[in-house]
């Protein structure tokens, strides 16, 4: 039986120690009883380049090595925070980095995985700084910076973001459906899963048997979605004490 995991929005900081604990709890005695673990972006508050070199970093990394070399296999997809993540971090990880949005097959069932910023189109600014942001040549101007200057700037980007987020209604920041029923359709898809809007849930969608499925965000409590054939698509919370093993919450 295969058991995959889909995980994202852990907002991995310095200043929230306890969530990279509970992560790296999350993996050594969770997701190591897992085939398949799947990072769908924003594992990181911040990614600023590879040649990032800080305790944090270096513990996920090596947590992150383990688990691959114990036989689970890593799928990292980039959010709107940890989209400068590159190929150093997959070759030191084991990760692969798949591109947003992936199509996978799960049971012959063909599932969409996605962070999710891009179906938010109903935020124009947004859409537009992603733009900008996700352009190739800005991405190698902006890593050829050095490390300093990156943080000054990212720090700037986060202050002119949250002062925006700040004025908009929560509708705009949800995905929009049209954009859902278009992504979907155009990779005929009967089910997506994706992040980013923090509002974990699983959702029926027109289609017979189709649904969005959202991850949620980490905090106090970690979250992540389970399938394999024996439970189908599941949501589980859980906190540094209450973590079970895979084994017992599959039993
Ligand atoms: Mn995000």
């Amino acid at each position: 039986m295969i058991n995959r995991l889909f995980i994202s929005d852990l907002h991995l900081c310095a200043e929230r120690p306890e969530i990279t604990r509970l992560f790296l709890h999350f993996l050594s005695d969770f997701a190591v009883k897992a085939q398949e673990l799947y990072i769908l972006g924003d594992l990181f508050e911040a990614w600023l380049g590879d040649d990032t070199e800080d305790e944090l970093s270096n513990n996920i990394v090596s947590a992150l090595r383990q688990l691959s070399n114990q036989g689970t296999a890593i799928a990292f997809m980039h959010g709107n925070r940890d989209f400068l993540l590159g190929s150093r971090f997959a070759k030191l990880t084991g990760c692969t980095l798949i591109n947003d949005p992936t199509l996978i097959h799960i049971d012959n069932i063909p599932v969409l995985l996605s962070h999710g910023d891009q179906l938010c189109i109903d935020d124009v600014d947004y859409q537009a700084f992603r733009k900008q942001v996700r352009n190739p040549m800005f991405q190698e101007a902006f890593l050829s910076l050095p490390m300093q200057e990156r943080i000054n700037q990212a720090r700037g980007y986060r202050e002119l973001s949250k002062q925006s987020t700040e004025m908009k209604t929560e509708d705009i920041m949800d995905v929009n459906s049209e954009a859902v029923d278009q992504i979907m359709g155009q990779y005929q898809a009967q089910h997506l899963i994706h992040g980013h809007t923090h509002r974990p849930a699983i959702h029926q969608l027109s289609a017979p048997q189709s649904q969005r499925l959202v991850l949620g965000d980490w905090g106090t409590n970690g979250s992540v979605l389970i399938h394999n054939n024996k439970i189908g698509f599941q949501l589980h919370w859980f906190s540094q004490d209450t973590l079970p093993t895979l084994d017992q919450l599959l039993a």
